[in-house]
């Protein structure tokens, strides 16, 4: 599991994060959802190794990783604009970072050949990124983030820049690849109907501040304050 113990993270002045805990399973599909500003990116990037807490401590996997630095916590991540390499194969972009831990090259094809299969991009592996759609290239992001076998995979909004249509089927084939790959997912967004839908776990987040952790039930049936009530709202 990925364990957040109160921590505290301040910009200048400005509290993004107060006294947060977190308790998130092994295995499981968490999402992060809250209004915008609410201090749901700088949690993902605090568990991700890319911002330190003023306070507070990350274990993941029972080892606390607080001090970790970001290559070694075994995580993988995808952002909401997606930066592919644009002059390298969609392949390329895949093998990316199994190169930089220098695996030998057989193996490297091997997991590129199951990572592209696994986000069906087969057909598309030598392609340049700017040729492939939106939500084919978000998938590729997918691809290239499993493929150094994370512990963990952390995605902030990626799904974010994309038409409705687009948003719908990546939220279905995300968690049809959960369902296939179980590795323990963290997403962020701020959208209520998808964190209803998809995950497992959801975490209410608002002003720097951990509303409710719940499942998708808990929330809708239980809200534990007039703020997570007001912002499930109705489905629409
Ligand atoms: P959104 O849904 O808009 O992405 P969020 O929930 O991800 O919002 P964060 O990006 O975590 O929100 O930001 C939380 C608060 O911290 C915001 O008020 C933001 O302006 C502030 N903040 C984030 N990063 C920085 C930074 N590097 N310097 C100063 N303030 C920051
Ligand atoms: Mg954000």
């Amino acid at each position: 599991s990925i364990v957040v113990r109160n921590v505290n993270k301040n910009f200048g002045d400005f509290a993004a994060l107060t006294d947060v805990s977190v308790a998130i399973p092994t295995g499981g599909l968490t999402a992060l959802l809250g209004p915008s500003g609410g201090g749901k990116s700088t949690l993902l990037r605090i568990i991700a190794g890319l911002e330190h807490p003023d306070s507070g401590s990350i274990e993941i996997g029972g080892t606390d990783a607080t001090n970790v630095p970001a290559q070694r916590r075994g995580v993988g991540f995808v952002f909401q604009h997606y930066a592919a390499f644009k002059h390298m194969s969609v392949a390329k972009n895949v093998a990316f970072g199994l190169e930089i831990r220098k695996r030998p090259k057989d193996e490297i094809a091997a997991r590129v050949r199951d990572m592209l299969d696994l986000v069906h991009l087969s057909q598309f592996a030598d392609r340049l990124p700017s040729q492939l759609s939106g939500g084919q290239r978000q998938r590729m992001a997918l691809a290239r983030a499993l493929a150094i076998e994370p512990k963990v995979l952390l995605l902030d909004e990626p799904f974010g820049a994309l038409d409705a249509k687009v948003r719908k089927e990546l939220r279905d084939w995300l968690r049809r690849l959960h369902d296939e790959v179980h590795v323990t997912t963290v997403f962020v967004t701020h959208d209520q109907e998808e964190a209803l839908e998809v995950a497992d776990t959801i975490v209410v987040i608002n002003n720097g501040r951990v509303e409710q952790i719940g499942s998708p039930d808990d929330l809708y049936d239980r809200p534990a304050n007039a703020f997570v009530l007001e912002f499930l709202g109705p489905i629409t």
